[in-house]
């Protein structure tokens, strides 16, 4: 696995994880993406998401990024299950990826568990994962944790929130959620679960901080539908619509939008197919909504098509980039057409929306956005629905998670104004124990980040990662020397360089032949029978040539005769 975990010995390790209550998130603290929460009860341990993140562009070529698990994944006998508030990607997206390695039951509602089966087929896991369906408002016992299902609203059908029952005090966990009076798909908040909850009395509250920043209320799914209807009004090209595939109730809005006026749907993208899937099997999709194919709608009137598309965040190879960049091998806009992004942007994910959004300028099509025109609404909490939430629930401690560190910072502040004793602001591997009313941070653990590359998971601490995040800096530089019998370079050593410049280049008496052949005979005769003492000794000399300028990877043939 070529992951080097910190030691249970090391100064910092919580001490104790096997009594009392504890919490300890390995994703989502200080980020807004891969979501992965642990609770411990006397040493038995259960786990909140598993998802993944937008690929990361400190290293090139990484779609999905996901936590690293490595901290459970040692005690996986003690994980009794995973929970899965909802389908979203930040919060399932692991789970196909990483279930090999923890094994464990996954309990989730039959939305995301249908979702999850998906996912798991595209794997060959469908069989292996023992997936349990819980009903809308239903208890799971996973382990010591009872746990209570309780329906609030959110951008995608069944958001669950938490109460996770110990002997110790019951932790609510929101997992994303707002307050929609009208969410037209899925069921409405209930509010009488959580008023019995505050009644009851709750420990800690642990939860999504996104729109920490956004004063007033998130808003309705409702007025997006009619919003949407207006807008689409206006054009007589084609419109494409930009949003998460995920979230059905959109979907259901831009189709009666555009049928409204007089316009057919077509899906652009393989995850909308997917989602369309899942709502139709779990009821969350209204029979009469039908769908065209991108390659049928083709032969529709420009004013009669509207094409929904996934890639609103940006993302390279989903739909709307490649229809911005002309490379869409059913969709092309042109002037007089219009792009719709019916979403917003997920913080980092900036640049890459504006990318796609220049790109479409180009082509002369219109770009409307939710800046423009309110055709959107979050799907998180605002500062008055999160005033609510703590209002109705009153705990003891706040834990912010689901945001980055000024999101959790801000969350922690209101909280304390929403009479909260105490609040912590926590990051990914913190280990807080709860102690009576009271929790602190007690230790950190591994945390860190995987990427699926090329059909495995590979730590992002890797020798292969840290390797091609140095490539991308630094360039890199292949040595080949061969040797004869007796350990002597014969003929002339070689060294290619990629990426970067060659700092020998045109050297005609101390080229590189010179250097390597030097770096060789410097070593004494039985040294050089030896490969890795001949490797480090050309790699040194490799090194000191390019410093301190640059420091490239660099790799090392030895060549020998046959024996
Ligand atoms: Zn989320
Ligand atoms: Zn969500």
């Amino acid at each position: 696995m070529n992951r080097s975990l910190p030691s249970e010995t090391s100064t910092d390790f919580p001490r104790g994880l096997d009594q009392g209550l504890w919490f300890v998130p390995l994703g989502g603290a200080g980020e807004i993406g891969m979501n992965l929460n642990l609770f411990a009860c006397d040493g038995k341990w259960l786990m909140v998401d598993l998802g993944v993140t937008f690929g990361d562009e400190t290293i090139p070529g990484l779609d999905v990024v996901m936590p690293d698990p490595g901290f459970i994944v040692e005690r996986r006998e003690k994980l009794a299950g995973l929970i899965v508030t909802h389908a979203h990607e930040d919060h399932v997206g692991a789970v196909a990826y990483l279930w090999p390695q923890l094994r464990c039951p996954v309990y989730t509602t039959p939305f995301c568990a249908a979702f999850l089966q998906h996912k798991l087929k595209e794997v060959g896991l469908e069989d292996e994962v023992p997936v349990i369906v819980v009903p809308l408002g239903g208890r799971a016992e996973v382990g010591p944790f009872k746990v209570d299902f309780i329906q609030l609203t959110h951008s995608i059908p069944e958001p669950n929130a938490l109460a996770i029952r110990t002997k110790y005090g019951t932790i609510f966990h929101t997992g994303d959620w707002k307050f929609d009076p009208n969410p037209l798909v899925g069921e409405a908040t209930d509010f009488a679960a959580l008023n019995a909850l505050g009644e009851e009395g709750v420990l800690a509250l642990i939860g999504d901080s996104t729109n920490v920043f956004t004063e007033g209320e998130a808003g309705s799914e409702a007025d997006v539908r009619d919003s949407l209807t207006s807008l689409f009004a206006k054009y007589t090209g084609r419109i494409a619509v930009g949003s998460f595939a995920s979230n059905v109730a959109r979907l259901e809005s831009i189709c009666r939008a555009a049928r409204a006026n007089g316009r057919d749907v077509a899906l652009v993208g393989q995850s909308l197919w997917r989602i369309v899937e899942t709502a139709r099997r779990t009821g969350y999709l209204a029979a009469d909504l039908t769908f065209y194919e991108a390659s049928e709608a083709a032969f529709l009137p420009r004013d009669k098509v509207l094409y929904i598309c996934t890639g609103s965040q940006g993302e390279g190879r989903a739909a709307l980039m490649r229809i911005a960049s002309g490379q869409h091998q059913d969709v092309a806009l042109e002037e007089g057409d219009v792009v719709v992004f019916s979403s917003r942007s997920i913080p980092g994910n900036e640049k890459a929306i504006a990318k796609v959004q220049n790109s479409l300028a180009k082509l002369g099509v219109e770009v409307v956005t939710a800046k423009h025109f309110p055709i959107h609404v979050s799907g998180h909490p605002a500062r008055d629905d999160l005033r609510r939430m703590y209002q109705t629930i009153r705990p003891r401690i706040a834990i912010p998670v689901h945001g980055e560190a000024m999101h959790l910072r801000e969350h922690t502040k209101l909280a304390k104004e929403c009479q909260v004793p105490l609040a912590i602001m926590i990051e990914n591997g913190q280990a807080v124990r709860f102690d009576g009313t009271k929790a602190k941070i007690a230790g950190a653990v591994w945390s860190g980040r995987m990427a699926w590359d090329d059909g495995e998971v590979v730590p992002f601490a890797s020798g292969m990662l840290r390797d091609r995040k140095r490539m991308f800096y630094e360039g890199a530089a292949v040595a080949s020397v061969a040797l004869d019998e007796d350990g002597n370079v014969s003929g002339e050593p070689q060294l290619a360089v990629l990426g970067i410049s060659d700092p020998l280049e045109g050297e005609r008496d101390e080229g590189w032949d010179w250097v390597l052949t030097n770096a060789v005979n410097r070593l004494p005769k039985k040294a050089r029978r030896d490969d890795v003492v001949v490797e480090e000794a050309v790699r040194g000399a490799v090194r000191k040539a390019f410093a301190p300028r640059r420091k490239p990877v660099v790799k090392v043939h030895i060549v020998r005769p046959y024996d």
